[in-house]
């Protein structure tokens, strides 16, 4: 609904409210990451805070001062049972068809919310399940990494996640589940993108 007028910490403040621990994370500006660095391995993706994922939280206050003191910072959200979420990353950018592929492998995605990633890729929200997925890469098809437990997806402030009402549906084992409810008609790879 809207969300042009809200802040990285208004952002911040609505993860954690669904119950997702979120950090601060660095960002990009003219070019360069924020934690100044020229060689940086990981521009605008790492945590700002000292213990990195450790710190992720669901605290309001914590979530306030993060954001008083950096007010740019991107936003990352610790996946897995920290959060209850598990985040599957399309390499859009790469294959624009690879959504496609997943779900003639896999079965429909459920509706749930979406990102498009600032690099052109795609995240896919599901719901965390206690037999569920661990990190990998690549390792469920090519295109696809997995982030779930231990990781953490970025949610750029500027691309927020766009909510949907049935929040995120029950898909209780993972992209996998056979019984995936009703099977929705809107995974298409770009769906996460009109404004
Ligand atoms: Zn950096």
């Amino acid at each position: 609904m809207g969300g042009g007028a809200m802040t990285p910490a208004a952002w911040a403040e609505a993860y954690a409210q669904r119950g997702w621990q979120v950090l601060p994370v660095h960002s990009v500006r003219s070019g360069r990451c924020t934690c100044g660095a020229t060689d940086c391995s990981s521009p605008g993706k790492h945590p700002r805070t000292e213990h990195g994922l450790r710190d992720a939280t669901t605290d309001e206050t914590v979530i306030l001062e993060w954001w008083k003191r950096w007010p740019s910072a991107n936003i990352g959200i610790a996946t897995g049972a920290a959060s209850g979420i598990v985040v599957l990353d399309f390499d859009t950018y790469k294959d624009p068809a690879v959504v496609a592929r997943f779900e003639e492998r896999f079965g429909p995605l459920p509706v749930t919310p979406r990102v498009r990633t600032g690099g052109g890729g795609l995240h896919v929200y599901l719901a965390w399940a206690e037999e569920g997925l661990s990190n990998s890469a690549g390792k469920l098809m090519p295109g696809v990494d997995v982030r779930a437990g231990g990781g953490s997806a970025g949610a750029s402030r500027s691309r927020p996640l766009r909510m949907d009402r049935r929040h995120i549906a029950r898909n209780s084992s993972g992209p996998d589940a056979r019984s995936h409810p009703g099977g929705s008609q809107t995974a298409r790879a770009d769906c996460g993108s009109s404004p």
